[in-house]
């Protein structure tokens, strides 16, 4: 097992390897914001447009819930981006279903899960937040609601994505696999490598001090059909709690389900964590019940605190994080890692 002092090297390692790469700058300690400034903060290269968007909101004063809303669009609209949204990977029959989370400082959440035809289900999310009695919604459910509420019915399927998931087919046998996570994280030092397949999970501060977030992903590529991810299971891909901060999550949903692990993250900050060794210990908890996680397991949390700190933390290299406040608008940094 690896020690304390290998495994704080190997995450160090890890950081430096993806600034080596050139796509993202050397980690620095981000400065806490106070209650006055706003910052957004989501997962992965994508993340910066997206917090560009959230930015838009915060810069004006908005809202930190209509921000996240607004900036998780942006991968949710862009058809290059096959891990959410439109254009996302099918399951293996084919189908493109949706999953996606929003949660608020106080406690108010909305959820779908397995949404099909509708391209920005962190709308549709936002809806079941305010709008029903309910927490998360799904399948045919979710969609009729979606239809109830204006959304218009779409096919999500490009034929880019029609194409690959045909090439899959042709070697996978049918097979869902969890390795559709791995990346090609050795030669690119980035995600993107293999499935490019990947969650938004976005936190912002706004300048009144207000905390919320938002996650929304295809989920994994090629799996089962039904298959739910940790994004829109609150608590395990988003946690939001005013009082302390944030989290949220992208990487194989089941483990961080099996973990509760946004939930986790922020109940160790909440017991005087930071905001990085609260991501180390939800990460650390994973990979001790998973001794091959060196191999086939990718898991990335980041979080930020009720006073703007951000941490994250990986199993693998490649996880990056996009920062967004009044200094700089375009801050993509590399997370560190297990290994
Ligand atoms: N967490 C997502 C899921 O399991 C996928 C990802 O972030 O790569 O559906």
């Amino acid at each position: 097992m690896t020690d304390r002092r290998d495994f704080l090297k190997a995450s160090l390692l890890g950081a430096s390897a993806l600034a080596l790469a050139g796509k993202v700058e050397a980690a620095t300690p981000l400065p806490a914001k106070g209650a006055t400034g706003a910052r957004v903060i989501s997962t992965w290269d994508f993340g910066v447009a997206a917090n560009q968007a959230a930015w838009t909101v915060l810069s004006k004063g908005g809202h930190a819930l209509d921000a996240v809303e607004t900036g998780v669009m942006v991968p949710e609209a862009d058809l290059k981006n096959h891990s959410v949204g439109r254009a996302g990977y099918p399951d293996r029959d084919g189908h493109v279903t949706l999953d996606a989370s929003i949660m608020d400082a106080d406690g108010s959440c909305g959820a779908v899960a397995a949404l099909e035809h509708i391209a920005h289900p962190i709308q549709v999310a936002r809806r079941v937040m305010e709008r029903t009695p309910h927490v998360l919604l799904v399948g045919d459910g979710a969609l009729q609601f979606a239809l109830e509420q204006g959304f218009k019915k779409e096919e999500l399927l490009t034929p880019e994505s029609e194409q690959a998931w045909k090439e899959w087919l042709k070697n996978a046998h049918y097979q869902p696999s969890i390795n559709s996570e791995v990346r090609d994280y050795g030669k690119t030092g980035m995600p993107g490598g293999k499935d490019n397949h990947d969650t938004i999970g976005m936190l912002a501060i706004d300048a009144s001090g207000r905390l919320a977030g938002a996650c929304t992903t295809s989920g994994m590529a090629w799996k089962m059909r039904g298959r739910v991810g940790d994004s829109p299971i609150i608590g395990a891909g988003l946690y939001v709690d005013g009082d302390v901060g944030g989290a949220t999550s992208t990487g194989v949903g089941e483990e961080v389900i099996r973990n509760a692990g946004s939930f986790l993250v922020v109940e160790l900050m909440r017991q005087g964590r930071s905001p990085q060794e609260a991501c180390q210990e939800a990460v650390m908890r994973i990979v001790k019940k998973r001794p091959n996680a060196s191999k086939d397991l990718q898991v990335g949390f980041l979080a930020m605190n009720r006073h703007g700190e951000v941490g994250a933390f990986a199993i693998q290299p490649g996880f990056s994080y996009a920062v967004c406040d009044a200094k700089r608008q375009d801050g993509l940094l590399p997370s560190r890692s297990v290994y």
